[in-house]
């Protein structure tokens, strides 16, 4: 893959510019796309990536600072005003799309205006790509706020390489058709400009050629489609993690230190969980499940603590702020049951943690107890797999999440039913050390073989020879 730019298209540019009390601090995003972009061997004489994405700061803030950001890319900030951005970004991509792609069709709340700004703001990311695209430019355009751009870039660039990458899961027709005809055609339509389309998992993949049979009546072959004068092709790329730098963390000093705290402070078994605040990560059914257990094995009281830690996410959107209070009301209430005077079930935080927290709560813990009702793919899963360097500890994992069709040694539950759960926590907290660590081997394994690395690797490998079959009119 030599000399050909790299040109990443997401919402979020991956760092923060933030200003507070006049101060402006320019943070760097270590997010996993990063580092798997970096590991890419684009070539020597190639030009540094360009990455376009949303600016969440001023024209003038971007003039002022953007010399503190690092340079590792070329940074183009889109400004989109206030309104188009809101309806592009809280309305039809978090109120419409993300719902929906989640199989929580009653969450949709889709407004034509909404629609309009995710139309309007697909539009002018494109005359920015356009603007700034060169001949042999691979663009790579990354998850459902843009699933518009790959067609309205091919409409004025026809021989760009472009692919296209969903973060999220691809759901069945039957969640598709709820959108309006006009809608869901422009919405395929606009994916099928992509050269090659890449989803977390084979699932989500054969959702996809289902729909563009049963909406557009295309057909394909080995998910190789033929569309208008070109072929698009469909392929899972299960994105991994930056496997070294959490196994590698297990020793670090600020780590082995916050992990020896927490082990002090509590005597019995912990389990732990952390999600954003979002209801597809099934914060509540896992409440209801720790009851439910509470309930059935009294004797584990006081022989356990549960640290549910809640990353604060997306609080403009109404059902994310009542999400919020539910959660608080059902850990005061279990807590209420079950508490003694010198012992509380469970430990909530309501925060983002360091990278150091985190880690120390993935190596201290017993048991992670990852349950979302639906996730393209979980992350946190498998950084905790690949944290585990003494190779101990349960994953208790919905079986709802991408993460589970590569991590079939960890218990596998259905996230809703919380005597299923509750039945797999008591197999989690009494596991023998010997199957512990049998599991943890295979699955580390796994998630070491297909890291992020390998993933962009992939991913940028299958985009180039689609390139090259057009180049050579396959
Ligand atoms: N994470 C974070 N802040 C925290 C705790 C965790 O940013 O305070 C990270 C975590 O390490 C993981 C990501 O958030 O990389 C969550 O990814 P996942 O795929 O599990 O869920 P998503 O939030 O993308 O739906």
């Amino acid at each position: 893959m030599k000399n050909n730019r790299l040109v990443i298209i997401s919402y979020r540019l991956p760092f923060s510019i933030k200003t507070k009390n006049r101060t402006t601090t320019v943070t760097s995003s270590s997010g996993g796309l990063v580092t798997a972009i970096k590991s890419l061997e684009l070539g020597t004489a190639s030009q540094k990536p360009l990455w376009i994405g949303c600016a969440d700061f001023t024209q003038r803030t971007w003039d002022n600072h953007k010399h503190e950001v690092n340079d590792d890319f070329e940074y183009v900030p889109v400004f989109l005003d206030k309104a188009t951005n809101k309806g592009f970004y809280n309305g039809f991509s978090n109120s419409v799309l993300w719902p929906l792609f989640h199989y929580f069709p009653s969450y949709v709340d889709y407004h034509d205006e909404a629609f309009k700004a995710y139309q309007a703001a697909n539009q002018t990311v494109c005359e920015k790509v356009v603007e700034l695209l060169q001949p042999n430019d691979m663009v790579w355009v990354h998850d459902y706020h843009f699933l518009a751009l790959p067609q309205l870039i091919r409409e004025q660039a026809p021989e760009a390489t472009i692919g296209f990458f969903l973060h999220i899961p691809f759901p069945s027709n039957e969640l598709l058709r709820l959108l309006t005809r006009q809608c869901r055609t422009y919405l395929l339509k606009g994916l099928l400009g992509a050269d090659l389309i890449g989803f977390h998992t084979n699932d989500y993949l054969v959702h996809f050629l289902e729909s563009i049979q049963l909406n557009l009546g295309l057909s394909h072959s080995l998910a190789k489609i033929p569309y208008q004068d070109r072929f698009v092709q469909g392929q899972a790329f299960p994105i991994g993690i930056n496997y070294d730098l959490y196994h590698n963390a297990f020793d670090q000093p600020d780590v082995a230190t916050e992990r020896d705290e927490l082990k002090a402070t509590y005597a019995g078994k912990i389990i732990f969980s952390v999600d954003r605040l979002d209801y597809t990560k099934g914060v509540m059914q896992r409440l209801d499940a720790l009851e439910a257990f509470l309930e059935a094995h009294p004797d584990w009281k006081g022989n356990l603590v549960f640290i549910l830690v809640v990353i604060p996410s997306r609080d403009e959107i109404q059902t994310y702020g009542e999400r919020k209070q539910m959660i608080e009301q059902a850990v005061g209430r279990i807590n209420g049951k079950f508490a003694t005077l010198t012992w509380v079930p469970i430990v909530y935080r309501y925060a983002s943690l360091r990278f150091s927290q985190l880690l120390a709560l993935y190596t201290a813990c017993d048991v992670a107890m990852i349950t979302p009702l639906r996730d393209g793919m979980n992350l946190v899963a498998k950084e905790f797999i690949a944290s585990r360097q003494d190779e101990q500890g349960v994953l208790l994992l919905s079986e709802l999440t991408g993460a589970a069709n590569e991590l079939g040694e960890s218990l596998l539950v259905n996230p809703l039913d919380e005597y299923e759960v509750a039945e797999q926590m008591l197999v989690a907290l009494t596991m023998p050390p010997d199957e512990q660590q049998r599991r943890m081997r295979v699955m580390q394994q796994r998630v070491r073989e297909y890291d992020v690395k390998q993933w962009a690797n992939d991913f940028f490998d299958r985009l180039l020879a689609t390139r090259q079959g057009k180049r050579l009119g396959h």
